[in-house]
């Protein structure tokens, strides 16, 4: 690992690049964008090329950033996304390239993702329940996105990671389901914790399935051991299964379990804002500075003092606690 470069104002190591290549999605999620939420796509002039992108990575890897994701919005639905992960993966530093999708094509797209040069995927998958999907994603595509998770696997980019938002009413039932399908398909299941992120502000503490809860409807079922991995800034406390069957399970429990002290992340935004939290109430704009012709020092001198800037740990658990205004798929997960 080569010595952090980038490190915010207490001390945390950034790794870990989010970037959204899109804020347009075609699925309706009702805890991210539900129908009806207001388009506010940004004006295509406003969104970073792929070169604006690729300048963009490299500055951030020669600072010690090793893992990037690219997310949206859906980051399938730009164009020839291929071109992106080819440009990504040549830049030196990224030891780890990852994207993170609906999985509505990637039944046809996986293997040429893979021959891009991307190495893992991640597939949202809130129920195995064709109408407990379409109900909760608003799509009538739960057979095309369990196609989409096959490919990925067939094709080699391994681990999968099958991502499941649980929220309490829609697909708390299906907790031990979804550890029997991680173990049938090997694959990791990543459970997450519904955060206030959604454009219908329907998000309320009683929605919210707690990591406990999750724990304990597996083990209920399939026990479960700690894996002996250092956890360092991962988001997910990950679990083996006890009798030894493939597939991995990860919970992400931002609201009970808080890691903020360890996070390594920031996040970039289709429209080029840099996003030092989930929940920041700032950005901070890359793609002036991207634009305005400076080169590689002058930008890394602009991370650098953005990554200062990095708040100490989100409030969702305070009484005053505010839902930002730009939302998950404006973000970019
Ligand atoms: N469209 C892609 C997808 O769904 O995988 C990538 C973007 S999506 C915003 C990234 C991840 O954020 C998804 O796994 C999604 O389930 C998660 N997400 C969206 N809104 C959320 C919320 N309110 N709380 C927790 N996770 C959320
Ligand atoms: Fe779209 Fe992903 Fe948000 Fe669902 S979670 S609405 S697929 S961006």
């Amino acid at each position: 690992m080569s010595e952090a470069l980038l490190k915010d104002s207490y001390g945390r190591a950034i790794r870990d690049l989010r970037v959204s290549v899109t804020d347009r999605c075609n699925f309706r999620c009702f805890y991210c964008l539900p129908h009806g939420s207001p388009e506010e796509t940004a004006p295509k002039a406003a969104l970073l090329t792929y070169e604006e992108i690729e300048r963009a990575v490299e500055v951030f890897a020669s600072l010690g950033v090793e893992k990037v994701r690219i997310t949206g919005g859906e980051p399938m639905l730009r164009r020839d996304i291929e071109t992106l992960v080819a440009k990504l993966a040549r830049v030196e530093g990224v030891k780890d390239l990852a994207l993170t999708t609906n999985g509505f094509n990637l039944a046809e797209r996986a293997a040429g993702l893979k021959a891009a040069g991307l190495d893992r995927v991640t597939v949202s998958l809130d129920s195995l329940r064709r109408a407990a999907f379409t109900e909760m994603t608003g799509v009538d595509m739960l057979s095309r996105v369990l196609e989409g998770i096959r490919a990925a696997q067939r094709v080699g980019l391994n681990p999968v990671k099958v991502n499941a938002v649980v929220v309490r009413g829609h697909n708390e039932g299906e907790v031990a389901d979804f550890a029997a399908f991680a173990r049938e398909h090997a694959v990791d299941v990543r459970f997450i914790e519904y955060m206030p992120l959604d454009s219908g502000h329907g998000w309320s503490r009683e929605r919210v399935v707690s990591g406990a809860e999750i724990r304990q409807a597996i083990n209920e079922r399939f026990p479960m051991v700690s894996k002996r991995v250092e956890r360092g800034s991962e988001t997910a406390t990950r679990y083996r299964f006890a009798d030894g069957a493939p597939g991995e399970i990860g919970i992400i429990a931002p609201v009970t379990e808080p890691f903020c002290g360890a996070c390594s992340r920031v996040r970039l935004t289709a429209d080029g804002q840099i996003r030092t939290c989930l929940f920041s109430k700032v950005e901070h704009s890359l793609r002036d500075v991207l634009r305005s012709g400076a080169n590689p020092a002058e930008t890394a001198d602009y991370i650098r003092s953005v990554v200062l800037k990095k708040e100490p740990r989100h409030y969702i658990n305070e009484t005053h606690f505010e839902q930002p205004a730009r939302t998950m798929s404006l973000i970019g997960g």
